[in-house]
């Protein structure tokens, strides 16, 4: 709902891309991993994909892992493309006070939901639609009385 990597609302799958950069005796490898926006993971994989075939090889560990990295990654990237793309006014979301006034006579219905251990994904749908909201929102709400509560214990 959020994508972790640049913070738009729009659909994001969880996806874990690898690099490699082999530097004969030593390697250097990133990793990037968490729920990406369809243009994040098309993003990362071209650009771990380059690094991989290119600087991937230089080294003995780096030959035999590189491999496995690309394989990985290809993998993964395949089963993204029947992703919906990101929406073209796609934006970072926002909690107002507003959006607070809305979501608050939610508020115990949402924490009841969190403890059933719902799919956050199905709950802030139900919350958005009810709050009048977006899913987004829901989750910033979600994190900020996760926050509070953790205040609160302080
Ligand atoms: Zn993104």
């Amino acid at each position: 709902m959020i994508c972790q990597k640049c913070g738009v609302e729009a659909p994001t799958k969880y996806v874990a891309f690898y690099q490699n950069i082999g530097a004969l005796v030593m390697r250097f490898s990133q990793t990037i991993e968490g729920n990406l926006c369809k243009s994040c993971v098309h993003g990362t994989f071209w650009k771990f994909t380059l690094i991989n075939c290119t600087l991937g090889w230089w080294g003995m560990i780096s030959l035999i892992v590189t491999p496995f990295f690309i394989l990985n990654n290809v993998f993964r990237y395949v089963f993204c493309l029947g992703m919906e793309p990101v929406p073209f006014d796609a934006i970072e979301p926002e909690l107002t006070d507003h959006d607070i006034e809305r979501l608050d006579p939610h508020t115990d219905d949402l924490i009841s939901q969190l403890n059933a251990g719902d799919d956050i994904e199905l709950i802030a749908e139900d919350i958005a639609m009810k709050a009048g909201v977006t899913e987004g929102q829901v989750v910033l709400y979600v994190q900020a009385l996760i926050a509070a509560s953790e205040d609160a214990e302080d």
